[in-house]
C-alpha cells in the first residue's frame, strides 16, 4: 500500500520532502465551512475569508476555472513551523467544493496541500 510506504518512510526518514515520497490518494472535502486536502499522513485545513467584492473574474487554484465574485472563496491556511512568527497563505477556490473536486487534477490539490506543510 503507498500510504503505509509513505508513513514508513516518513518514520525512518522525518521531515523527508513530500515531494519525494510515493504518490498517496489525494482527498479533497468540506468539513462545515472549512476545506481539508489531504495525502496522509499529511493535511491542511483551509478557513474560509469574509466574501470580498471581486472586480473581476478569480482563477480557481484547484481545477482552474475562471469564477465570477459569487462562486469563488478565498481560504487562508496557517503553515506549521518552528518560529514564533505565523506564516499564512491564501489560496482562491470554488464555494462549490464537490463540483471542483470533480475537475481538479491530484497533482494541483497536491500543490496547494504542500502549501500549508512547508515554509
Ligand atoms: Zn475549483
Amino acid at each position: 500500500m503507498a500510504v503505509d510506504e509513505r508513513e514508513l518512510i516518513l518514520t525512518l526518514f522525518p521531515g523527508t520532502d513530500p515531494e519525494l515520497l510515493p504518490p498517496g490518494e489525494v482527498l479533497y472535502y468540506r468539513e462545515g465551512e472549512r476545506v481539508v486536502i489531504e495525502e496522509a499522513p499529511f493535511r491542511v485545513e483551509l478557513f474560509p475569508l469574509p466574501r470580498p467584492a471581486l472586480p473581476r473574474p478569480a482563477i480557481c487554484e484547484a481545477c482552474g476555472r475562471p469564477l465570477g465574485g459569487a462562486y469563488a472563496r478565498f481560504f487562508r491556511l496557517r503553515v506549521p513551523g518552528r518560529g514564533p512568527e505565523e506564516v499564512y497563505r491564501y489560496v482562491v477556490l470554488c464555494e462549490d467544493t464537490e463540483a471542483c473536486r470533480e475537475r481538479a487534477r491530484p497533482e494541483v490539490l497536491r500543490r496547494i496541500l504542500r502549501k500549508g506543510i512547508l515554509r
